[in-house]
Order: structure tokens, then sequence, then C-alpha cells
């Protein structure tokens, strides 16, 4: 089966990679994406995504406890009928007033409180703002329930979605980033997640409704159905969701470290259930693996789940991903992101990339692990993505714009590949014991998480500040390019690495780089800790050098390399002079060609053996002078570089 080819939403590449994988032996044939990059427009809605307002404007003046969801939802029907029952407690002295966000678009046909009916209420700017009747204090649980009805707007993903498959019609719903309060009061701001939720939704007797947690119940009610699910989880708004149509459901189950297993409870459209059988089993493995690498499944006490819908990707609803399809990479990226954007939320959309280059990355290991055949594929494409552009940040610098929070490039690609360079940089073992003490910080686990809480656990592993690294890759702009100037005498090589920057908001990208070294019959890859622009390597390579590869593994984010190897270099016999020679103390080189200054000077013994090197990148000049006066008294040979060529010459030292 051949699935889907997707178009970048960042217009600038447009890249297929699919490649087919003989599952059993033989057998049937089941095509996989090897892509880097398409999940984030598989996460993307090929539609413009409308611009919405960011800002919560309820108050963040109580702590959200509890929110009892009673919803009415006939698929056949672009309709919600609902009751939100909140539980909180005030976090303000003086709270006589409670706010949700809630689209202007619906309708409140009653609040109840302690019940009694209020009729104090004001609906304006995307929030239901309700009087109490007396002041509730501080720190004091109490409750309220919001009766409402209407058709939700469909902005952004599409928060609430009606359509059909194969005939029958499905509802389903997609709140992320701001579009939960476009079908229920909800409280939006990212800092306060719901202790515990109860999900009831009531809809004719041939459908089934698929949501959070676990499903305690369902109860015939008239020619309805009532489906209770339950979760005890924290939970962002954006990640409560509900799909309802006539799905077919079967379960995987996931063998956990303790012992126990773990429910894959699928809710799939009849008509892809023997498809969907042969490709979700694909998670059981998939889970393991995150299992390995990060923490135990974050949600083991209640599932996880795919529910099918009709939007052109996947959403990582809390213990449910919605997916399109069970591609694997689809699966794999939706699965990852219950660790990183459901157990840890990204604090502000700014931080988007906690969520997104996470799962983007996670989905790339599962290629490492399992198709290794594909992971220099899978990096190749990231790469030619992240820099088919010379800007941008990995911080989310628009949080007003859906598609600046969900662009692909940028919040999915580069910030996998900044996890990509920092495991490069601190090695495995300190890169995944980071990301395990991330994941079980009392103080995020569960919660939200900004940029400077992950710095922070990978600073502590490794024992190194890593605030170049995160202003050069996560605040700033760019990449860099690296320049390769090389030369073989003997067994002395010498090599001058030369960096430019794809934006100037960045003058250095310091990183670790390797080298590949290839001869006739042998190659040696070594790692130059690269500190500035023009410096300078002086080392053995014992076997002659046919050529070199910069970073051959794609280690790093980079562009536009060169290699430039001595032997290329044209000959210029008339452009330089060096005096005085015989010489004693210093020797000067003087460039004849006032267009073409000195750039960097290697000296030689007779033997060829590298005595001396300068390097003047930084600070080309036409003349330069050379202390000489550890030299052993002898002939030597001196190259001399210029922009447009090398300089042989041979010296005596006095
Ligand atoms: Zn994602």
């Amino acid at each position: 089966m051949k699935l889907r080819y997707v178009n970048m939403k960042t217009n600038v590449l447009f890249f297929i990679s699919a490649f087919i994988l003989f599952y059993n032996a033989g057998a049937q044939s089941v095509l996989k994406s090897s892509g880097a990059s398409d999940i984030p427009a598989m996460e993307q809605k090929a539609q413009a995504a409308k611009q919405r307002s960011v800002l919560s404007g309820a108050p963040d003046n109580y702590d959200l406890k509890y929110h009892r969801c009673e919803w009415e939802i006939d698929p056949a029907v672009y309709f919600i009928k609902g009751a939100i029952t909140s539980y909180f407690k005030p976090t303000v002295s003086g709270f006589n007033q409670i706010a949700f966000d809630f689209s202007d678009s619906l309708d409140v046909d009653s609040v109840k409180y302690h019940n009694s009916v209020l009729s104090s209420i004001q609906l304006g700017g995307d929030v239901i703002q309700i009087s109490l009747p007396s002041v509730i204090p501080i720190n004091t649980l109490d409750s309220i329930t919001v009766y409402y009805h209407g058709v939700p707007p469909s902005t952004g993903f599409g928060s609430f979605i009606q359509s059909t498959h194969n005939g029958v019609p499905v509802v389903w719903t997609l709140s992320e980033p701001f579009g939960a309060k476009e079908w229920w009061p909800c409280k939006q701001s990212l800092n306060d997640k719901i202790d515990s939720v109860d999900i009831f939704i009531t809809t004719p007797q041939i459908y089934r409704a698929a949501s959070n947690g676990l499903l305690l119940s369902e109860n015939i009610s008239g020619n309805s159905k009532i489906y209770h699910w339950k979760t005890r989880y924290p939970v962002a708004a954006y990640l409560i969701a509900a799909a309802v149509t006539n799905y077919s459901t079967y379960s995987d189950f996931v063998p956990l470290p303790g012992g126990d297993s773990l429910q894959v409870l699928n809710y799939v459209y009849p008509e892809g259930d023997s498809l969907a059988r042969t490709l979700t089993p694909a998670i059981i493995e998939i889970i393991k693996f995150y299992d390995s690498i990060a923490v135990t499944y974050p949600f083991a006490n209640e599932k996880y789940g795919h529910a099918q819908f009709g939007w052109g990707g996947g959403m990582e609803h809390q213990t449910m991903s919605f997916v399109v399809g069970f591609n694997y990479s689809l699966i794999a990226h939706e699965c990852a992101h219950q660790w990183f954007g459901d157990h840890i939320t990204c604090g502000s959309w700014q931080d988007i990339w906690l969520n997104e280059g996470f799962a983007t990355y996670f989905e790339g290991l599962t290629v490492e692990r399992y198709f290794p055949g594909n992971w220099l594929q899978w990096k190749t494409s990231a790469v030619n993505n992240i820099t088919s552009w010379p800007g941008g940040s990995v911080l989310c610098d628009d949080t007003t714009s859906v598609n600046r929070i969900f662009d692909g490039r940028l919040s999915y690609n580069k910030g996998g590949y900044l996890l990509h360079m920092l495991r490069w940089k601190l090695g495995d073992s300190i890169f995944f014991l980071s990301l395990k003490n991330y994941l079980n910080d009392p103080l995020l686990a569960g919660k939200y998480a900004r940029t400077p809480d992950l710095i922070a656990h990978f600073e502590a592993a490794s024992n190194q500040s890593l605030t170049s690294f995160f202003n050069q890759w996560y605040y700033n702009q760019g990449f860099p390019s690296y320049h390769l100037l090389w030369g073989q005498t003997g067994s002395d090589v010498t090599l001058t690495v030369n960096q430019t920057q794809s934006d100037p908001s960045v003058s250095f990208f310091e990183m670790p780089i390797p080298i590949r070294f290839i001869g006739q019959s042998k190659d040696t890859t070594i790692v130059f800790n690269h500190t500035s622009s023009g410096q300078v390597f002086n080392f053995a390579i014992p076997f002659p050098i046919i050529s070199l590869q910069f970073d051959p593994e794609l280690h790093l984010l980079s562009a536009g390399n060169t290699i430039t190897g001595i032997s290329e270099y044209p000959s210029i016999d008339d452009q330089v002079i060096v005096y005085p020679n015989p010489a004693k103390d210093n020797l000067n080189i003087l460039s004849l060609n006032n267009a073409n200054m000195v750039e960097s000077i290697v000296i030689t013994d007779v033997l060829g053996k590298v005595i001396l090197i300068s390097d003047n990148n930084n600070n080309i000049q036409k003349l330069v002078s050379i202390n000489i006066s550890h030299l052993v008294k002898g002939t030597y040979f001196i190259k001399t570089y210029l922009k447009s060529g090398v300089n042989c010459k041979s010296f005596v030292k006095d």
C-alpha cells in the first residue's frame, strides 16, 4: 500500500522519501516513510491556518482541579451541546468572579452554582465571565457548571470538525493550539493542568466515542449510548479530545518493564480495519523502545490508543492519539508526544519545540534503531530542509501565528536536530540520562516546562555550561558553513577550518567537528574541537590521504561546506618575496599583489616535516613577519597561501 506524499508547508523543499519494507519474509510489503520532514506537514492542515488570539482571556486566578465534561454529539450534525462542571480553588483573595475561555460563537444556556442559576454572565472576547453571589475564600474548593450549545467555529486546524468517511458521519476535535475554547468552556493558559477529568459523550447508538483515559462504561439511554471516559492524570485543555463515528475497535498489548502490559486501544474506521490490524502492532516495539531510552510510558495506569480521524495527519491527544492512518513514522511521532508534549507540556507556545522537536527526533530515533539503513537518509532530509533557508530560530518568535508555531522547518526539524547535535556533543549516556532526569523532575512531570528547565537538566548531567550552545542553536538563527583547507607532507597534515554563518545573529558555531580522512585502502575519522574560524590543526595521518569528508554521518547541522586540498592550489611563483635570506630571528613574507594578501604560511624541513604554521585568516595582511629564532640552523621550505594560490620557496635559518 502506498502512503501519502506530502507537500512541505515551508514551501522551499518538496521531498518524497518513502521506501518499501518487506515486513514478513516473503509476505506482504508495507510502505513506510523514512522522511524527517513529513510529519510536520502532516500535522498541519493543507489549508492556511487562520490566526487567532493567543492570549488566554480568562484571568489566571484559580487552580483548576477537575472537569466533568458532558457532551452530546451526533456526528451527522455539525453541532455540540454540553455541560462542563469545573472544580477549582481560588488562588487570590476577594475571588467573586470566575472566567473561562469560551468562544463568542457558542450560546450559554445557563450557569449553575450551588444548585441555583446565576444570571450575571458576560460573554465577549472569547471569555465567559461569571459573577458569583459571594466571595469564595482563597484556596477553597468550589464548583460551577456551564450549560451551552452551538455550532463551533472552524479556525486554526479546525477545533471541532464534522465530516464523513466512506459515507459515514464522523466528528473529531483538534484543539491545539488555541481551539479548546471553540467547543467547550475551559482554561487554556499553559500553566495549570486539570488534575482529573470525567468525560461523558452521548451519541446515537450506532456510533462509538473515543476519548482520553479509560472507558469506564457504555450505557444505553433511549436511542443513544453514553460513553464514560475517565482520566486521573493531569492534562492540558488542548489535549482533551473526542471523536465519534462507527468505529471498530481492537487492542494491541505492550509488555511493560514491571511485568504488566499496556493496552493500546485502536478505534479505526471499519473499512480500514484489516489494514490497520497489520500496521498498528508496530507501536509495540516503538513503546518498548521509548520506555527504554526515556522513562516508562507516563500514562501506564490507563492506556495508549489511536482513534482514526479525517484530518491530514495526527494529533497527540493524551492517551489517545488521533491519526489519519497508521503510517509508521506518524504513529511513532504521535506516540513520542505522550512523553514530550503530554506528560511534560510546553509552558508557552514559544517553547513548542519541547513538544515537536522531541517528537520529530524520537521518530528519527526509531529509524536509527529499527531501520538503520535509512538513518542517513532521514538526517539528510532534515538537514536539507532546515538549511533550505538561511534564517530562523528554534525558539518560536511569533506565538500569535499558528503557522510559525507549527513551522516544520524550525519547530520540528531544527528542534529535532538541535537534540541530535546535543547528543553528539554530550555523548549518548549523558544525553539520555538528562532526558530521564527531565521527565522525572517532580516540578515538570505532569506539568509544564520552559526551555531553561530542559537546559538545566543537560547542564547538571554534563557538568558544563550550555549557554553558548543554546544561544547558537536555540535563541539565535541560522547554521554554519565549513571551509576546509588541507595539505599533507609525509605523515604530517595541516588543516585549516574556516567557518561562515548563514545568519548574522550567530558570529560562530562552536562544535566538535568530525572529519574523515580517506586513503587508498583505509580511512580514519578525527573529531576536532573547533573553537574559532581559521583555526589550524596539525597532526599525523600515517597513510597518504586521497580525500576528506566533512561530517560524513551528519552529526552537525551545516550546509555549503567546501574542502580544498593544497594540491588543488595553483602555484604562483612570482607574487611573494621571502626575506632576509638567510634569516636569524624574523622572516618576512611579502605579497607583491595588493589584491592577494597572505592568508597562511606553512614551514617544513627538508624532509617534509611540518615545523611551523601561521594562519592569518582573521587578519590577512600584505606583509607577515614570523619569529623563527627557535628553529635549528638549516634549510627550510616555506609555503605561502594567498587567496589565488600557493607560493613555494626555500630559505636558510642562520
Ligand atoms: Zn507533533
